[in-house]
């Protein structure tokens, strides 16, 4: 199967670095906030899937999927938001807002992995 290209969201450096060495068998391409994010969708138009932070700088994670969720053309793309936002009730509004799945930092990577090839 041909691998899938992954997009991923987050404002740190540091995790872009971390997925980069986690997510080797997957294409990624990398956004700091939520409306970078909106103009790699733009210029990708084969981003399977997104690996997307909650804290972010100009565009939030919730408010990227709000976005993406009413604009017709990215409605079932599966979200994976990975966020220190641990309680329930962000887990809950992350779902509300439309995400696929949701894991908490810290992760064990094995989870991610799961989740990007089960979606
Ligand atoms: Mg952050």
């Amino acid at each position: 199967m041909q691998p899938r290209k992954v997009l991923v969201v987050d404002d740190s450096k540091l995790m872009h670095k971390m997925y980069e060495v986690m997510l080797r068998q997957y294409p990624l391409v990398y956004a700091m906030d939520g409306r970078q994010a909106l103009d790699r969708l733009q210029e990708h138009a084969d981003i399977d899937l997104v690996l997307l932070d909650i804290n972010m700088p100009n565009m939030n994670g919730l408010e990227f999927l709000a976005q993406i969720r009413t604009n017709g053309a990215h409605q079932d793309l599966p979200v994976i938001i990975i966020s220190t936002e641990g309680r329930d009730e962000d887990t809950q509004r992350g779902l509300e807002a439309g995400a696929t799945a949701y894991i908490k930092k810290p992760f064990h990577s094995e989870d991610i992995l799961e989740k990007i090839s089960q979606l």
